[in-house]
């Protein structure tokens, strides 16, 4: 049994009251090309353990690494979406250290000879201003192996009676992008973390460099938080000029909402430690989704501990003016136009279109209008229910449909069902219901559950005279012009046909019988 002493946090008002937070964020990309960084072997997901290695990725004497041309070109179209310079002349390096999910004992990345440098990002935030996120670079390396631990409770190393290493991943490409300090935030500094983050996802999807699975790492993020005292607004020249507080790296947060819980969290526990006196140490700490708290990793190496220095086995990475101006030319529209342009197309308020960014459902909607839907069929369902249970269950509404197989597709086929009269709303949301329970698609689940207005008038007739027999003041009322008066009518009658009638054609019905 052991007990982890909670750290003390302060409330997070006071917090940003008394200090400034600044931070840093490193976002690793793992490339899906179909081979790996330096060899030939293939970088399928789920694959058996240890089937897609070679003596290259495995670090065997002798082993010679080749640069996949692919992944440089994807590193440099990263570089250019985010308005970085491109290298004309860059080299791999060694980062030397012991691990055992490492074979070689070093990783080759690029040190300070980056390919992509000087960029930035622009992201939206919640309420439509725009944050500046400066990019210190974006560089290429290769992933490690991945260690299993068997035998302890929670699968990892404590506790566990031995370890496995399956290295089909080592050597897979990866981008690593990195921020400079973000300075300004001010209280908002959780949020614009999530913003980029999500901002940033979005580009690399767009891109078609990546998976940017989050929940599968394809997409991981470290996050950088310090805190300085605070001086007067948060982009005031005073407080701007006051020099930056020691940082914590926060490891692998790996969810959207994990980023800014994560800040958050640091900003609230370095304060409380500054505020009693203390000092904060450069440390690495761990992320618990669990209990939303970070602790403490390992103290945080030192460049000069790694020993860079450049990888021998490889040619640099020269890339021509031409090549890089041609890699251009393949750039997707930017976030920022291809929204206004969405906007534009579906004819959405600022509000609405704000709503739908914030959900991140903007590609989501795209591919459910190209499937048929109504931009404002569209915006409805994804915006309802698929995305308050993903909130509820603190994922994004992307990763949650992806999990429930609930796809644009579907949202189409509702809404044509409910175009062609065959569903109302209410039965609408029971098929969606349906949907989102396993059962199937929305025409499935509507056949299986038995939901579907009747189309038989006759049925609705009836209904319709029964009702008026049952409630003669009702239908006096109607006959003396109250035409407000319907709707307790209405209601009966989609009460006897169980939902399944056509609302309108009710009231078309009644109004005809009593005018
Ligand atoms: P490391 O090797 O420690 O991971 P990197 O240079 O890769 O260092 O990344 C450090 C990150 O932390 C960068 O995003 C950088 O902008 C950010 N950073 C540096 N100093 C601070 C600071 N004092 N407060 C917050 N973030 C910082
Ligand atoms: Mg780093
Ligand atoms: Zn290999």
């Amino acid at each position: 049994m052991t007990t982890v002493a909670t750290d003390a946090v302060m409330d997070y008002d006071e917090a940003v009251a008394k200090f400034d937070p600044v931070l840093g964020l490193e976002v690793h990309v793992e490339l899906h090309t179909a081979t790996k960084m330096f060899c030939g072997c293939a970088t399928e997901f789920g694959a058996e353990p240890n089937s897609q290695v070679c003596p290259v990725c495995l670090g065997l004497p002798g082993g010679l690494p080749v640069v996949n041309e692919k992944a440089v070109e994807s590193a440099i179209r990263i570089g250019l979406a985010l308005n970085c310079e491109i290298a004309e002349w860059c080299r791999f390096a060694r980062k030397n250290y012991f691990y055992p999910d490492m074979p070689k004992n070093f990783q080759t990345s690029q040190y300070d000879e980056p390919i992509a440098y000087e960029g930035y990002l622009d992201v939206e935030l919640e309420d439509g201003s725009t944050y500046r996120v400066e990019i210190e670079r974006a560089h290429m390396e290769e992933d490690t192996g991945k260690s299993l631990h068997i035998g302890g409770a929670t699968g990892r190393i404590h506790g566990a009676d031995h370890s496995l290493v399956d290295y089909n991943r080592a050597g897979i490409p990866l981008i690593e992008i990195v921020t400079k300090p973000m300075v300004g935030t001010g209280e908002r500094a959780p949020e614009v973390a999530k913003a980029y983050v999500s901002a940033l996802r979005d580009l690399l999807r767009a891109l078609d460099v990546s998976d940017v699975r989050m929940e599968q790492g394809s997409m991981r993020c470290d996050a950088n938080v310090s805190l300085r005292p605070r001086v007067g607004e948060p982009t005031s020249e005073e407080q701007l000029a006051v020099p930056l507080g020691t940082r914590t790296e926060t490891k692998n947060v790996n969810s959207l909402r994990s980023v800014e819980r994560a800040v958050r969290y640091e900003i609230s526990r370095q304060a409380a430690i500054l505020d009693a006196g203390g000092t904060i140490f450069q440390e690495t700490r761990h992320w618990h989704e669990d209990t939303g708290i970070t602790t403490s990793g390992r103290v945080k190496s030192d460049a000069d501990d790694y020993r860079y220095f450049p990888e021998p086995d490889l040619v640099p990475v020269a890339p021509t003016r031409e090549t890089v101006e041609a890699l251009r030319q393949t750039l997707p529209e930017p976030p920022a136009q291809r929204r206004r342009r969405l906007q534009d197309d579906w004819g959405y308020s600022d509000l609405e279109m704000r709503d739908v960014v914030n959900a991140g459902a903007v590609a989501l909607i795209e591919e459910t209008v190209a499937a048929g839907a109504s931009p404002a069929a569209a915006r409805k369902w994804w915006l309802g229910e698929p995305s308050r249970r993903a909130n509820a269950e603190g994922q994004d509404i992307v990763t949650y449909a992806a999990g429930l197989g609930l796809t644009p597709a579907h949202i189409a086929e509702l809404d044509g069902m409910v175009t062609a009269g065959r569903l109302n709303d209410s039965l609408a949301r029971q098929v969606l219901d349906g949907v989102l329970a396993g059962e199937g698609t929305p025409t499935a689940v509507a056949d299986a559950r038995g939901l579907e207005l009747v189309q038989d008038d006759g049925a609705l007739e009836a209904a319709v005279d029964t009702v008026i027999a049952a409630n003669p003041d009702v239908a006096a009322k109607i006959r003396d012009g109250k035409v407000q008066a319907a709707g307790a009518l209405i209601g009966q009658v989609m009460k006897q046909m169980k939902g399944q009638a056509d609302a309108g054609k009710a009231r078309e019905l009644i109004l005809a019988k009593l005018q």
